[in-house]
C-alpha cells in the first residue's frame, strides 16, 4: 500500500490523464523528446501582440526593447511560464503543476481542497504550464515519489551509473556530455540521447526539448520563467540566472524577498540564495552559462531555477520535508509570482 497522497501525481500517465480532463486549457504538443515522448504545454489566457520589428539584441542595440516585445499596450497581460521536471528525478514541481491546472479548471486541487483565491489570481495572467519538459528522463525513474527514499536511491536514479556500475553523482555526471555512451544506467537527468537540458549546446544543435523551450520564450516573451527542480534536501530557494543584466538580477532579488516573507508567514523555511553575491560569475572557474541564463538572454526577461526539497530520509544537506510542506512551498511560489507580475512592474 503506497503512502503517496492521492493529490501527488507525477508520472507521464498522470499528465496524459490531465490533458484529457482539461476544458479551459489549450494544450499544445511542443515537440517529441529524443525517445519519442510528447512534451505538452497547457496554455491559459491569451497571447499578447508584440509588434516585433527586431530581435532582442538589435532592439537593445537600438535602445528600445519594445521593438522586440512591446509590452506597453493597455490590454497587455503578464505571462508566466512554469516548467516542470527539467531533470527527470525532480518531479516535485510536476505534482504541484498538475494540482495548479486542476485549481484553474475547477477551483479545487487534486485533494479536493478549495482554492478560489488562487484560481482568480491565475485568471489575471497568461499561464503557460509545461508539467514535464523531460519525459525521457521522467521515464528513467520507475516510481512516483522520492519522499522517504534515500540519498543513494536519488543518485542512482537521477544521475545514473557509469559503465562500471559506480554512481555518476553530482556534479561529476556533468563531465561527460552527452553522457549516453559512458553509462550503465541512464539517469533521470538526461533525455534518451544522454543530453542534460540544463547544459545543452545552446549555440549549436540543441535537443528538441531545449529548442521547444527556446521557441516558447521567443514567441511569448514570458515576464518570468521558472524551471522547477528538486535539490535533494535543500531549503527551497530560487537560483537566478548567472549571466543577466542588473535589472533582471534586481527583479529576481525582489521575488526572493517576497518568497522569504510568504514562507515565513506559513512557518516554512526559505533560503535566499543570492543575497549579495555575484552569482559565482567572477569565480576562478566561472559559473556555467546554463539554461536559465540562455533563456534570460533569449527573451530579456528573468528565467530562474527553483530548487525544492525532495524529502529524502538521509541527506548531507538537511532534513527532508513532508508531502504537504513540499506542495505548500510550490503553491506559495505560484501565488507570489502571480502577485508580483500583476503589481505595477518595476522597470
Ligand atoms: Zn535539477
Amino acid at each position: 500500500m503506497s503512502d503517496i497522497p492521492k493529490y501527488y501525481k507525477t508520472n507521464l500517465i498522470d499528465i496524459e490523464n490531465c490533458k484529457k480532463a482539461v476544458n479551459k486549457a489549450k494544450v499544445v504538443t511542443l515537440c517529441h523528446s529524443a525517445g519519442g515522448r510528447p512534451v505538452y504545454m497547457f496554455c491559459y489566457g491569451k497571447q499578447n501582440v508584440f509588434r516585433r520589428t527586431a530581435n532582442l539584441s538589435s532592439a537593445l542595440g537600438g535602445h528600445n526593447k519594445g521593438c522586440f516585445a512591446d509590452k506597453t499596450s493597455m490590454d497587455y497581460i503578464p505571462t508566466l511560464l512554469l516548467v516542470g521536471c527539467v531533470h527527470g528525478g525532480e518531479f516535485e514541481g510536476t505534482a504541484a503543476l498538475l494540482n495548479l491546472i486542476n485549481i484553474i479548471e475547477t477551483g479545487y486541487d487534486l485533494a479536493k481542497t478549495k482554492f478560489l483565491e488562487l484560481k482568480s489570481l491565475c485568471e489575471k495572467v497568461n499561464l503557460l504550464i509545461i508539467p514535464c519538459i523531460n519525459p525521457d528522463g521522467r521515464s528513467h525513474i520507475p516510481f512516483d515519489s522520492f519522499i522517504g527514499k534515500s540519498f543513494t536511491e536519488l543518485r542512482y536514479y537521477n544521475q545514473g551509473t557509469w559503465a562500471d556500475g559506480t554512481l555518476c553523482g553530482w556534479p561529476e555526471c556533468k563531465l561527460r556530455h552527452p553522457i549516453k555512451d559512458y553509462v550503465d544506467y541512464l539517469g533521470g537527468y538526461f533525455n534518451d540521447d544522454g543530453i542534460n537540458l540544463m547544459h545543452d549546446d545552446f549555440f549549436g544543435k540543441k535537443a528538441d526539448e531545449t529548442q521547444a523551450l527556446f521557441s516558447v520564450c521567443e514567441q511569448y516573451v514570458p515576464d518570468f520563467t521558472v524551471l522547477l527542480h528538486g535539490g535533494t534536501n535543500t531549503k527551497n530557494c530560487v537560483l537566478g540566472p548567472a549571466y543577466a543584466p542588473a535589472q533582471i538580477k534586481k527583479r529576481v532579488s525582489q521575488l526572493d524577498e517576497l518568497l522569504k516573507s510568504a514562507c515565513a508567514e506559513q512557518n516554512l523555511e526559505y533560503y535566499v540564495a543570492h543575497k549579495d553575491s555575484d552569482y559565482g560569475e567572477k569565480k576562478e572557474i566561472p559559473v556555467s552559462f546554463n539554461l536559465p541564463s540562455a533563456l534570460t538572454q533569449l527573451c530579456g526577461e528573468p528565467c530562474v531555477t527553483y530548487e525544492s526539497n525532495q524529502g529524502l530520509t538521509d541527506c548531507p544537506n538537511g532534513k527532508g520535508y513532508s508531502y504537504d510542506e513540499i506542495y505548500s512551498h510550490h503553491l506559495i511560489l505560484f501565488k507570489t509570482l502571480i502577485e508580483y507580475l500583476t503589481q505595477k512592474r518595476p522597470v
